[in-house]
């Protein structure tokens, strides 16, 4: 870089092409409920909760009271070996008696990437420590997130988010995400050797996919039939997004592990969990596996467990998983005002989250994702394009009727601004 460059920032954006963010960052200043106000004043509706998280909604002081009143009394401490800290125990407490999982025992991590990673090494040892050590492939979804770790890049099932990265994990098996038929004939193939499927409910950054019709009860069955363990991811569907605790009830799992992070704190604080069942347990609580050589330094944060009790406590006292349910059919009927436009290939919903996939014609002409996503932040609704084409919407539990017709009346705005746009490009070469 020159000396006459002008720098305008020195951070590094998570998950940004740095040549074209360093000169237009977006800088918000604070938030209320399901909106957030950048420095300069300007307001926009947050139609997708953030990253997926901000379930009970911006600017809630009793978290942040938790917070402060944790961090004057023990802000963290270290969790390793026999050390505990009370937020903790009452947390894994509170999440085991939520959790579709009989009997469940709580692994904390600081996030999604980190319980991904450590569900991928308890499945592993597993099998390791029952004398299976054979048992090492992990089978995942086409499109599939599961987070940015080393393990959870691996089983991504997003091309771009695995590929570039040099030699990842062996022995992961990608199959198409709704095709359980695929499924049955990579685990009569590797028969034997498998150690666990991993997949997510829903599909969320791959898309918004909701699955088709009976899948999961064949993924189940099949886990059963061969005795592969069976691993959801519900970073994003945990918490209450499908208008139950967790995705796996709406789906009749019962899952060996679970994984969950976001909601669990409304991204207050950053706290991932892996929630075990007895099976997962049984050797490493009541057998001879030892020492399990993993954990974090902020694993069990006592300050990031108490937002997280905080956090639960105002979903039920609030009954925000009733006002999801609610919210569900109002979400459907209201993008499904988008489906009728032009520019708009495909919608779709499931719980209160919502998948707009763009014209392929029109994402034909590079940029129209982004264009049409800077066209609704323009007019006061912040989302983002998924996989490069479509656009999320997964907003905190505490939006309106009111404010969900504002959001899809600025999508629809944006989405003939963006065609606008589109039309006046020049045809790609
Ligand atoms: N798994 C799923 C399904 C996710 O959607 C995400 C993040 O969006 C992750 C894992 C990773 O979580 P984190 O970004 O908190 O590390």
């Amino acid at each position: 870089m020159s000396d006459s460059t002008p720098r305008r920032t020195r951070f590094w954006h998570p998950f940004s092409n740095m040549v074209e963010v360093a000169a237009d960052e977006v800088v918000f200043d604070h938030g209320e409920g399901a909106w957030l106000w950048d420095e300069a004043g300007r307001r926009y509706l947050d139609a997708t909760a953030a990253l997926w998280y901000c379930n009970v909604g911006h600017g809630r002081r009793e978290l942040a009271e938790a917070a402060a009143t944790q961090m004057v009394r023990l802000a963290a401490c270290s969790n390793f070996g026999q050390l505990a800290n009370r937020p903790a125990l009452d947390l894994a407490d509170r999440i085991a008696a939520l959790a579709p999982i009989e009997d469940a025992a709580v692994f904390f991590t600081s996030g999604g990437s980190e319980s991904v990673d450590t569900a991928v090494k308890m499945v592993r040892r597993y099998w390791t420590v029952c004398g299976q050590p054979e048992r090492q492939m992990i089978v995942v979804r086409e499109g599939a997130y599961h987070g940015m770790a080393g393990y959870g890049t691996s089983l991504a099932g997003i091309e771009g988010n695995y590929q570039g990265f040099g030699e990842l994990l062996p022995g992961v098996v990608r199959v198409p995400a709704d095709d359980a038929a695929a499924l049955a004939r990579v685990f009569h193939e590797h028969r034997g050797r498998l150690a666990a499927f991993f997949g997510e409910p829903v599909i969320g950054a791959g898309g918004v996919r909701p699955p088709v019709e009976g899948y999961w009860t064949e993924v189940a069955r099949l886990c059963r039939e061969f005795d592969v363990l069976l691993a959801v991811d519900e970073v994003v569907t945990g918490f209450g997004r499908l208008g139950e605790w967790f995705g796996s009830r709406r789906f009749g799992l019962k899952p060996d592990l679970i994984t969950a992070a976001k909601g669990v704190t409304s991204g207050y604080a950053p706290l991932g969990v892996v929630i075990c069942g007895p099976r997962i347990q049984e050797p490493f609580w009541h057998g001879n596996a030892g020492l399990f050589r993993h954990g974090y330094t902020y694993s069990a944060h006592p300050t990031a467990c108490a937002v997280g009790l905080a956090n639960l406590k105002i979903v039920e006292s609030e009954r925000l998983i009733e006002r999801v349910r609610s919210l569900i059919p109002v979400l459907a009927r209201e993008v499904e005002r988008l489906a009728r436009r032009s520019s708009v290939a495909q919608v779709r919903t499931a719980g209160l989250l919502a998948g707009i996939e763009l014209d392929p014609v029109l994402l034909q002409t590079p940029g129209f994702a982004d264009r049409v996503v800077k066209e609704a932040r323009e007019r006061g609704v912040l989302t983002r394009a998924l996989v490069g084409k479509a656009l999320q919407i997964s907003p905190p539990f505490v939006i309106s009727e009111e404010q969900i017709r504002l959001l899809v009346d600025t999508l629809e705005a944006a989405l003939d601004a963006g065609s606008a746009w589109a039309a006046q490009q020049p045809p790609a070469a």
